[in-house]
């Protein structure tokens, strides 16, 4: 019999364990993951895991604001309340594991202050293993959760594994990730195109849904929304994982008959990626799109940074010669690039990268451009195939402020979670908060699984 059995050896798992055992010392806790200990750790082992500070000490300016306007008004403020409360000390405890931290190098010029794990996710995993072991907890890979073992009363008391081992435990911690690796589960959720997303790391994959299927198999309520995700625009040529390319707002991106067909401009990177990269796969002929650039966008600080895919790009001397590379009309990609370009009105001189220039395209152009529309004039022009890769899936279980798993008559006993496997995000995609919740709720969900076990 285990004191605690945590599912899943993420940032959320692994955050519950650590606190859990700094709480009870002499408590059995044993952290299971499907995967073999290299490949453990699932999203988090290939996450840059960037993180939505101003600095350790403080999260950035407006947060709870700002979730509430990623999740148009449908997120749990009091959730968000407790994750921008709790994540300074939460990070301080992570670093006290022995997680060091760094201000990010990121993508573009154009980007808030982001913090990152010394080594981003793969270092943090490193970090908090080691620390683990050191503590005595327990890891046993290769060992799949498939059910939640329950009493009369509907307690939890432990699970079965792939392999029909039933691990009794006082209390268990869901940790184990979205739904993303599981075809049908996707294919109900979002259609017939969401079986051939591509996972944007290995990782990704691990995670099948398996916990929310059995969370909600013995009782536990959903939250998120079902039809959300997080997504990335990618370059399908790369076997890289997050092979991104996010050079776009400082060119056009056309679909396969040489159409432009968003504002590529239309606000930071991080604010378009996701819808961008939704409609390329899901509504796009062939799911992908082309970024067109021109020479300039090598000049742009950042750019080299904002390109992720070691492919270098198709390149030509004409907007023609390019389009027959690609396999688009040239003169479908010509007409579009001679209409965008005229449509270029405003000074160039007055481009900036590192912020929302306000430099668009001449009022009723369709579709218009909000900033950084500049002709593209400059040969050598460039074109990055794009394609969408899933990062994680919004649906997930509803917990409440303890991490407590809730079901139709409140808390269902003995059972936990955080991270990735709760809901909580609805519409957007929160940028770099993903890893702060899984910390933070993640060690939530340790302390109070194990005070209960352990008062
Ligand atoms: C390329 C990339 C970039 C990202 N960038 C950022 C970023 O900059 N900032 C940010 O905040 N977030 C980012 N994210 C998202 C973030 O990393 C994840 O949401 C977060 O790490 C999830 O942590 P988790 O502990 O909930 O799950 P995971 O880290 O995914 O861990 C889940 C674990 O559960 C295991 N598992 C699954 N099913 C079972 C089962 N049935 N039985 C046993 N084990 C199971 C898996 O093997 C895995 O080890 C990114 C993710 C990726 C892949």
């Amino acid at each position: 019999m285990h004191d605690l059995l945590i599912v899943g050896q993420g940032a959320a798992g692994l955050a519950a364990a650590l606190s859990a055992k700094e709480l009870a010392p002499k408590a059995r806790i044993a952290v299971l993951d499907r995967m073999p200990a290299a490949q453990a750790g699932g999203n988090t082992r290939w996450s840059p895991s960037n993180m939505r500070m101003q600095s350790l000490q403080e999260v950035s300016p407006h947060f709870e604001e700002d979730m509430a306007a990623a999740s148009a008004g449908r997120g749990d403020p009091a959730y968000f309340h407790t994750l921008a409360a709790q994540a300074p000390e939460t990070l301080a405890w992570a670093q006290r594991q022995g997680v060091q931290f760094q201000t990010m190098d990121y993508f573009l010029k154009a980007w808030p202050t982001r913090i990152q794990p010394v080594g981003k996710g793969a270092g943090l995993l490193e970090a908090f293993v080691q620390s683990a072991r050191d503590k005595g907890i327990e890891f046993i890979h290769g060992c799949q959760a498939v059910q939640l073992l329950t009493a009369s009363d509907g307690a939890v008391e432990g699970i079965v594994t792939a392999d029909g081992q039933r691990l009794l435990a006082r209390a268990v911690v869901l940790a184990c990730g979205g739904f993303q690796g599981n075809p049908d589960m996707m294919r109900e959720q979002f259609g017939e195109r969401a079986a051939t997303l591509r996972p944007i790391s290995p990782g990704t994959a691990h995670n099948d849904g398996e916990g929310i299927r059995m969370a909600l198999a013995a009782g536990a309520l959903a939250s998120g929304d079902w039809d959300g995700m997080h997504i990335e625009p990618v370059d399908p040529r790369s076997p890289r994982p997050a092979a991104l390319v996010l050079a776009y707002p400082y060119g056009i991106v056309v679909d396969q008959i040489g159409r432009r067909f968003f504002d590529e401009g239309g606000a930071l990177v991080h604010e378009t990626w996701e819808a961008f990269s939704r409609t390329v796969h899901f509504e796009l002929p062939g799911s992908v799109a082309w970024t067109i650039l021109d020479a300039s966008a090598q000049d742009i600080p950042g750019y080299a940074n904002a390109v992720r895919s070691e492919v270098p790009p198709v390149q030509a001397d004409t907007i023609e010669a390019l389009a027959a590379l690609i396999g688009i009309d040239p003169g479908a990609l010509a007409d579009t690039v001679s209409r965008y370009n005229a449509a270029c009105i405003g000074d160039p001189a007055r481009f900036d990268a590192s912020k929302l220039d306000g430099l668009s395209t001449a009022p009723g152009f369709a579709p218009g451009k909000s900033n950084w529309a500049f002709a593209l004039r400059k040969a050598p022009f460039l074109a990055f195939p794009v394609a969408g890769a899933i990062v994680y899936t919004f649906g997930g279980l509803s917990t409440d402020l303890q991490a407590r798993v809730l079901g139709r008559h409140g808390p269902v006993p003995g059972l936990y979670a955080a991270g990735e496997i709760t809901g909580h995000f609805y519409a957007h995609a929160p940028n770099a908060v993903a890893v702060m919740r899984a910390l933070v709720f993640g060690r939530i969900a340790g302390r109070n699984a194990i005070q209960t076990t352990h008062p």
